[in-house]
């Protein structure tokens, strides 16, 4: 944390659990490091405190706030305003508060995008095919959706999440030019096709973290090809067991931790008016000493 003043900006993180999250340890990093009077804190608030949570950042002045499970949908109806990738999701992970009024924003798609950027990796004008229509995928199909992806295939089990990724892609395709369908998971024919053929292929669901860390979400990755881009959203372990095996059949591979660490990015420059030293967030997020 920087040095504390009488004037220093507040920045909470609210959802729970959250003090596992390393969100506070980077920001207060890079604070002190760039030598700005702002603190970050976590604050443990569950589904029945959404509303008083979001009027606290008024009452008390705060600068903004991050926003993580199982908060991301629920604090939706108390902001004033949503930027369009918040408002076609339905849930924000960053508020801005500008003289009391309140703005949600989805940054988690901008930061996968930027860390397919980090990796060199094309996407304009490409195919990419989504396994999982839950919160990640849709976000990260948005912004792809955004900056010039043709296409983005959704795979997902026939449930809730397929039908919100129904409802988004028939928005989508109204908004973008990007082609956005969803198919069902156990269509193993069509999921081979989908595998063999897209550019940027990725992991949106759990399986591989955890208990399911010896697991990938896709049954057959034998017709992987070097020119294939595979992706992970997980960043706990950062280098599963979908990427291991992406990797040694050639393929690019891009983990979940530089979507955590650039979905920071323009965050920092809403609250802060500045850029984030990117280098010193990266080195504490992953648990470095920075100097
Ligand atoms: P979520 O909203 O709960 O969505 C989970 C998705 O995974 C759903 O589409 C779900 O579909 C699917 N899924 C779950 N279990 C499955 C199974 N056994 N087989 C097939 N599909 C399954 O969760 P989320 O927030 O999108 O998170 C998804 C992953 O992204 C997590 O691993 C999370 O850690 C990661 N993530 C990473 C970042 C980052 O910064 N790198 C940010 C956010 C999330 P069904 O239930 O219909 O099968």
């Amino acid at each position: 944390m920087s040095r504390l003043s009488g004037k220093t900006r507040v920045i909470g993180l609210f959802g729970s659990p959250v003090a596992h999250s390393r969100s506070p340890v980077m920001q207060n990093t890079v604070f002190k490091a760039m030598g700005l009077d702002f603190a970050y804190l976590a604050f443990d608030v569950g589904l029945e405190r959404a509303g008083e949570a979001i009027r606290a950042i008024r009452t008390l002045g705060l600068c903004g706030a991050n926003v993580t499970m199982p908060l991301k949908r629920a604090v939706v109806p108390y902001l004033d305003a949503l930027s369009p990738a918040a408002a076609l999701a339905g849930a924000v992970n960053v508020i801005v508060n500008e003289h009391g009024h309140l703005t949600g924003h989805l940054t988690d798609g901008t930061g996968f995008m930027l860390s397919l950027d980090e990796a060199g990796v094309a996407y304009q004008g490409r195919a990419m095919t989504i396994i999982g229509a839950g919160g990640a995928g849709i976000a990260v199909a948005i912004q792809a959706a955004f900056q010039g992806v043709d296409s983005v295939t959704f795979f997902n089990q026939r449930d809730r999440f397929y039908d919100a990724g129904k409802t988004l892609a028939a928005q989508l395709c109204d908004e973008t030019d990007c082609v956005i369908t969803i198919r069902d998971l156990a269509d193993h024919q069509n999921l081979a096709h989908h595998v063999a053929e897209t550019d940027i292929l990725i992991n949106a669901t759990p399986i591989g973290m955890d208990e399911t860390s010896t697991q990938t979400a896709l049954p057959d990755l034998s017709d992987l090809r070097p020119e294939q881009t595979v992706c992970d959203l997980i960043y706990v372990p950062r280098q599963t067991k979908l990427l291991k095996q992406a990797a040694a059949r050639g393929c690019t591979t891009v983990s979940g931790i530089g979507m955590q660490l650039y979905q920071a990015v323009p965050a920092f420059r809403m609250w802060t008016g500045q850029d984030i030293d990117i280098d010193i967030a990266r080195q504490a997020l992953l648990g470095k000493d920075v100097q």
